[in-house]
């Protein structure tokens, strides 16, 4: 037996570190990770709030993780102990057409770790294996945290039409995704990028990731001519405005998680000028691949995004701390 510790939503805007007596051992196919940092989104926030959508607390928190391999179960193949790894926390059903077709991020039956399955904000945890991603030896144990909210990035980028989609980008938002996207659409040859964000602190850390322009959302109506448009608000006036905002041809991506069902669009602008709206949805297992590799190649250096980063047993500080809207990602570091 050992005690695990673990971050807890025991009930909405509480946080607290509780402990558990446990004998964590990998079944078949599975390991036993002792996670070194979580990071703190969002959607985590929003559970925190009581205002997530699907999900109320108590609840197990953590779905950005990294951790080592502690020990394997039988049928193990590719992951050794001692390995650090990312844990994907989306775990699909492996049934239905979307599974079989490999597109495990539409599963309409998934779950996701620290939602609807207990999350990976504890010492120790059993993981099915495939959904462990060898973490390289350049990427540093913290950064390589942030290759979960830089999957959903990869995966955005890849929501667009080839390379002269990226030749005039705009982003909306420039939160961890926001800058994310900035940082993936970087790499991945953009041309001119515009982000539009509302904090001043936020809009010179994008300015120093690269983007060509920033603007505060009172001037996203002048914005027009954009090939591609990340909307990582997905607020009905950020929506209606990228559209309006976007070529003819060209794309919005809609990243961020709409708060509103009903939007009022400019349909005939969409349609005779085939402007296209699409949703991007966490990722796949290649674009958490993809992130790791682009970090440790230096392709992208993630760590500007890295505001904080609290021991475990100040937990309870870092949930608010990661809620001021100057923070951009707060870890909590779970190993000693
Ligand atoms: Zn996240
Ligand atoms: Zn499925």
């Amino acid at each position: 037996m050992v005690l695990v510790k673990e971050i807890r939503f025991p009930d909405v805007g509480e946080v607290e570190v509780g402990e558990v007596a446990d004998n964590p051992r990998p079944g078949l196919g599975e390991a036993l990770v002792a996670p070194s940092y979580v990071g703190i989104c969002g959607s985590d926030l929003h559970v925190y709030a009581g205002r997530h959508p699907f999900v109320r607390p108590p609840v197990v928190t953590g779905h950005e993780s990294i951790g080592e391999v502690l020990a394997i179960g039988d049928g193990v193949t590719g992951i050794d102990r001692g390995e650090r790894v990312l844990i994907n926390p989306l775990v699909h059903c492996g049934q239905c057409a979307a599974c079989a077709a490999g597109a495990l991020n539409t599963c309409e039956s998934a779950r996701v770790l620290g939602f609807k399955l207990p999350g990976t904000a504890r010492t120790r945890t059993v993981q099915d294996a495939s959904r462990l991603h060898r973490v390289p030896d350049a990427v540093a144990t913290d950064v390589a945290c942030l290759a979960e909210p830089l999957a959903t990035a990869v995966h955005a980028v890849g929501r667009t039409h080839g390379p002269p989609a990226l030749e005039n980008v705009l982003v909306i938002g420039g939160g961890c995704i926001g800058l994310a996207v900035l940082l993936a659409a970087r790499a991945h040859g953009a041309g001119r990028i515009t982000l539009v964000e509302p904090v001043a602190a936020k809009r010179d850390l994008a300015s120093r990731l690269g983007a060509d322009r920033v603007v505060e959302p009172e001037r996203l109506g002048e914005l027009a001519g954009f090939t591609t448009a990340f909307d990582c608000v997905a607020g009905a006036d950020t929506l209606r405005a990228a559209v309006a905002g976007t070529r003819g041809g060209g794309r919005v991506v809609v990243v961020g998680v709409p708060s509103r069902t009903e939007l009022d669009l400019p349909l005939p602008r969409m349609q005779r000028f085939e402007v296209d709206l699409v949703g991007s949805g966490m990722y796949l297992p290649a674009d958490i691949d993809s992130a790791l590799s682009l970090i440790a190649d230096g392709a992208i250096d993630p760590r500007p995004l890295i505001s904080r980063c609290f021991p475990l047993a100040d937990a309870s500080s870092a949930y608010p701390a990661a809620a001021d809207p100057d923070t951009v990602k707060v870890l909590v570091r779970l190993s000693d």
